[in-house]
């Protein structure tokens, strides 16, 4: 097909935005990038150690895994075909489903096409104008969006913040007919943890509902949690695709009925639900296996002569961009991979190293990468 012509304006509208971008050091490009052996990727004609991957137990490669998506794939094919709500609810869904609300303590469970589509299809469900949303300042974009979208009077307190979330509360609650409170289990960013006993109590004492985001708990810390509300992806530790929502009967059953991203986006391929069936028994069954990345986190902290890590992400923060895109430039020069996360997804001043641990990391990798940070001034 003949290239269209393009359009003027349009292209002088994203060249200006991205020449803006630039200037800041805020510019963002993908690099292909190739899985590898383990934790290995393959970037830029090189084979690097990767500490940006979120495939925490190393199970999209499992092969019991593998085997389970194969079958189901060679089976029923590579798509759905519909949205669960028409014909696309696969049998598979009820394994999964099962599965994952014994795993969270709740009555049931819902899977969405992903961790991004759960939020934006549960949030709105849930609340909306004439409602109160109150979210930790570090939640994760998509829950931001979702709160955006759902038409709620939005506020948001300081990062794990109980006084700031108790005042919010104490001012505005009465204002409101409903009131949801949004965390997460582990901050995606900062690798720490949400007081989840506390604020749970007191969104009780308000009549607020608590909804954690598990995207980075699963899998990787302990799961039991006093939320109303428990969201998740499959796509992390899991090793593959899909978001999900585990709550009490009566929420899950308006979630299927009324749920926007389930009712009018295509269910996801059998082999999908396949894989993640099989990686969720292997969660539960091994133990062992899910304690290794936090287990290489700290190690990794105590090198460093840090608090201990509470989750398998552990931050190294150095400030501005140009100076983590440095960082990374040098670790990557001597076989590292570790993105460099700048604003807008941390806050000006806070960009960092974000070092995800991996149950497949070697202890001499995690020696050999705090040794660098340590000589080159950044830990
Ligand atoms: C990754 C992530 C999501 C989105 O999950 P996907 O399945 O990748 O869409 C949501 N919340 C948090 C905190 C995440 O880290």
């Amino acid at each position: 097909m003949p290239v269209r012509q393009p359009t003027a304006s349009l292209d002088e509208t994203a060249a200006s935005r991205l020449a803006h971008l630039r200037a800041q050091g805020l510019r963002r490009e993908m690099v292909t990038t190739a899985p590898a052996q383990g934790v290995q990727v393959e970037r830029g004609g090189r084979t690097l150690v990767s500490f940006s991957g979120n495939d925490y137990l190393g199970l999209s490669r499992h092969p019991a895994i593998v085997a389970a998506a194969r079958e189901a794939l060679e089976r029923y094919g590579a798509g759905a075909g519909a949205s669960r709500l028409i014909s696309g609810s696969h049998p598979y869904y009820e394994t999964l489903e099962a599965l994952l609300a014994q795993m969270k303590g709740t009555q049931a469970a819902c899977v969405f096409g992903s961790g991004t589509l759960a939020n934006i299809g549960t949030i709105p469900a849930l609340v909306g104008a004439g409602d109160l949303i109150l979210a930790d300042k570090s939640v994760h974009a998509c829950m931001l969006d979702s709160a955006r979208l759902s038409g709620a009077t939005f506020m948001r307190f300081a990062h794990n913040n109980m006084d700031h979330c108790r005042l919010l509360l104490e001012e505005n609650r009465r204002d409101f007919q409903r009131c949801l409170i949004l965390t997460e289990t582990v901050f995606s960013m900062d690798g720490d943890r949400a007081p989840l006993v506390p604020l749970s109590e007191l969104a009780c004492l308000h009549d607020a509902w608590l909804m954690a985001d598990d995207a980075h708990g699963l899998g990787v810390v302990p799961q039991e949690s006093p939320a109303d509300i428990h969201m998740g992806t499959l796509s992390k530790a899991a090793g593959g695709y899909g978001g999900y929502v585990c709550a009490s009967r009566p929420v899950i059953d308006l979630l299927k009925g009324t749920s926007r991203t389930l009712l009018f986006s295509t269910a996801l391929p059998p082999a999908t639900v396949a894989a993640a069936a099989a990686a969720l028994e292997i969660i539960r069954a091994d133990s062992e296996l899910c304690a290794r990345p936090l287990a290489h986190a700290r190690l990794f902290t105590s090198l460093l002569g840090r608090e201990e890590a509470q989750s398998p992400i552990v931050p190294v923060i150095v400030g501005e961009p140009e100076r983590a895109l440095a960082a990374s430039a040098m670790l990557e020069a001597n076989g590292f991979y570790v993105a460099a996360i700048r604003p807008p997804t941390v806050a000006l001043g806070s960009a960092r190293l974000r070092f995800a641990f991996s149950a497949l990391h070697e202890g001499g990798q995690i020696e050999r990468v705090a040794a660098l940070l340590k000589a080159h001034g950044y830990a």
